[in-house]
């Protein structure tokens, strides 16, 4: 099992089901660093500091959790941190394809580095950060999707109020 890995995404936001991917890989992993995608060509609700700071908050309670944050290649990141595993989540038949493409892409990029794939819990794998979004601007109860910290700034955005007003 890996020493050092990394878990990437965008997390815009971070939902149950990325939590618990997270508390899965971290079990497996020394360290695992969750680390927050900055360059990604996605225009994000949450800026990269409202996520990086919902991350550390989800995950203080799991002690070999680093929250860290990239641009460029995530194999070139993965390298910085001295990561031999990256992991990402499965969570149908319809994330596969994608994933098998990036997970080959990075193999040729660097072999030294494998990709590994979790399976969320039933309960969270049909968890989307496009439809909490799009449930968080109707005003629909978010409790069920994603961690209070995360309902809480998704409300305060929607009310026009910023974060900490
Ligand atoms: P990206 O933009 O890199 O796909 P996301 O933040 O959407 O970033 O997802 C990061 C990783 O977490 C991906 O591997 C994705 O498949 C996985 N993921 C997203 N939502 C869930 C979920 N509900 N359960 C398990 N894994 C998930």
């Amino acid at each position: 099992m890996p020493k050092i890995a990394v878990y990437p995404g965008s997390f815009d936001p971070p939902t149950n089901g990325h939590l618990d991917v997270v508390r899965r890989a971290a079990k497996l992993a020394g360290t695992l660093y969750v680390a927050v995608a900055t360059n990604t060509t996605k225009e994000p609700l949450f800026s990269v500091e409202e996520r990086f700071a919902l991350l550390e908050k989800i995950t203080a309670g799991i002690p070999n959790v680093k929250v860290d944050r990239f641009d460029g290649l995530l194999i070139d990141y993965a390298r910085t941190v001295g990561a031999s595993a990256i992991f990402r989540g499965l969570r149908a038949v319809s994330d596969f394809e994608y994933e098998f493409q990036m997970a080959l892409t990075n193999r040729r990029l660097n072999n030294e580095v494998e990709t590994l794939f979790l399976m969320p819990s039933q309960d969270y794998s049909y968890l989307s950060s496009n439809i909490i979004k799009e449930v968080g601007r109707l005003g629909g109860d978010l409790s069920p999707f994603v961690p209070p910290e995360v309902a809480e700034l998704m409300k305060r955005k929607h009310s026009g109020k910023g974060p900490g007003k």
